[in-house]
């Protein structure tokens, strides 16, 4: 019997529409065609690589609009944001375009007697696993770099987000990218672990990427351990976000709104946790819970709207099930903290105060609404809170004295830092985790490199 994916829009819990899932015949077939396109693609000389990533970025552009609308239907996720993923996705297309002769060139090596390199070679078609909170800027962050390495791309999207997931394959089409370079996997829930780990073993496979949950992670990453498959995972977070007693609070109070309410909450770099110094912990806290309750939430296609509905009925109860058992252990509930009214999978701007570990909203991640305030007596407590977790995605640090920020900063363990800003991530610079948070990173020159066959030359 055929099975069925149907996406639901979460702004109202209407079917949007119902498409056959494959049968183990058409991945297979998909997986041989792969193949061949991408071998074929990495015999093409870099410059036609670059000219190929140059046009995807212009069709980006293009098709802004429609994808934007696409995006905000199937997982709800206000349209201004939903435009602001192909636009970034286009600046990443065009930074690869511009930097891969330089990122992509050999490396001579110094080596007396000896004519010695390092070439960074295409690797093959490589898996990728992709979840649905960014439907097109997760998939082109990894896509992106991978394809100008040379590389073909097999995905493997959250079902939710199948219409995005099938745009995106044709995206490349119309960009003038050769057939099959990627290619969308529609597989049914149920089906998905032994097909994901059918094609980890395949030879035709040469790695594996994931973004999305710990225990997604941990069932792909073990599969490609047992295969001898290199893989990258960009897995969940619990970023802090630390307020020193010398910081702007005004300044700071207005980027942690943003920080934790971007993309209604549902980001791994979200602001989640909100360590705040002891003497500015009230005013910032009032500054933070005044901005949190005037976000403007409602309908995801209105321009005006900032925070949609979540983008699946189980998560939104998820969700609202942390918020409860913090409270049931002491948090104490400042703002927000219920489902919201009416259809859909809306969930209030919450503010939790007085969160400790030990509670669910310190100690798991929120893919939500909902922050976290705790407060520390100093700078060493500060610390010892923000690594006080499983996960080691990034930290946001606020203070008036960027050496103070540093100094911080080195004394906790995570991907990324950030002072004075708002974690994000951007072509430039390399993106991924320490700790549950994963391993191996994506953008820039290492995110081109961990998708390339780091080949020494050693000529006499
Ligand atoms: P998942 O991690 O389950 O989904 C992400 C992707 O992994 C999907 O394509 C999913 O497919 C696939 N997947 C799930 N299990 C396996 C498996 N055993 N083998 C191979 N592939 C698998 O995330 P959810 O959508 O269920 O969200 C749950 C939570 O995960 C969130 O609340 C959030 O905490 C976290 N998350 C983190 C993200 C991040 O950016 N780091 C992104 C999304 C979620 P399928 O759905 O078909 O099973």
């Amino acid at each position: 019997m055929t099975k069925l994916i149907t996406t639901i829009n979460p702004a109202t819990g209407a079917e949007l529409r119902t498409y056959e899932a494959w049968t183990p015949a058409q991945v297979e077939a998909a997986a041989a065609a792969g193949h061949a396109a991408a071998r074929a693609w990495g015999t093409q000389p870099l410059d036609v690589r670059v000219a190929a990533v140059r046009r995807l970025a212009q069709e980006l552009r293009r098709q802004s609009k429609t994808f934007a609308e696409l995006i905000t239907a199937e997982m709800g996720k206000p349209i201004g944001e939903a435009a602001g993923e192909l636009e970034k996705s286009a600046v990443t297309a065009l930074y690869y375009a511009d930097n891969a002769d330089r990122i992509l060139e050999d490396e001579k090596v110094a080596i007396d007697g000896v004519d010695a390199w390092v070439s960074y070679e295409p690797i093959g078609m490589v898996l990728a696993v992709m979840p649905w909170n960014f439907p097109v800027w997760q998939v082109m962050r990894f896509a992106i770099p991978a394809i100008t390495a040379g590389n073909g791309v097999l995905l493997k999207h959250s079902p939710n987000v199948t219409g995005c997931a099938l745009a995106l394959e044709k995206l490349l089409l119309d960009a003038g990218l050769p057939k099959h370079l990627l290619t969308t996997l529609v597989i049914a829930e149920g089906d998905v672990p032994e097909t994901i780990e059918r094609l980890i073993n395949d030879d035709r496979i040469a790695a594996v990427t994931l973004t999305g949950s710990n225990r997604a992670g941990a069932a792909v990453g073990a599969a490609a351990g047992r295969a001898s498959k290199k893989s990258v995972l960009e897995l969940g977070g619990s970023d802090a976000f630390v307020v020193l007693d010398d910081a702007d609070l005004h300044a700071a109070a207005a980027a942690a709104v943003k920080a934790r309410y971007h993309n209604s909450g549902q980001s791994c770099v979200c602001a989640k946790r909100f360590i705040v110094a002891e003497s500015i912990a009230q005013e910032f806290t009032e500054l933070f819970v005044k901005g949190a309750c005037a976000l403007v939430a409602g309908n995801p296609a209105d321009a005006a709207t900032q925070i949609g509905p979540l983008a699946r009925a189980d998560l939104r109860d998820a969700l609202h099930r942390q918020v409860e058992r913090s409270v049931e252990a002491g948090a104490l509930l400042l703002a927000g903290g219920m489902p919201g009214e009416g259809e859909g999978y809306y969930y209030q701007p919450t503010v939790l105060g007085n969160v400790t570990p030990g509670m669910a909203a310190f100690d798991e991640e929120t893919f939500g609404p909902v922050a976290a305030i705790a407060v520390a007596k100093n700078d060493e407590e500060a610390i010892r809170l923000a690594n006080a977790t499983p996960f080691g995605l990034s930290v946001s640090i606020w203070t008036s004295s960027s050496q103070r920020g540093v100094k911080v900063a080195k004394g906790i363990t995570s991907g990324a830092a950030f002072i004075n800003a708002i974690t994000a991530s951007d072509a430039r610079v390399p993106f991924g985790g320490t700790k549950k948070s994963g391993y191996g990173r994506e953008l820039a020159a290492a995110g081109v490199r961990e998708f390339t066959n780091i080949r020494t030359y050693w000529s006499v």
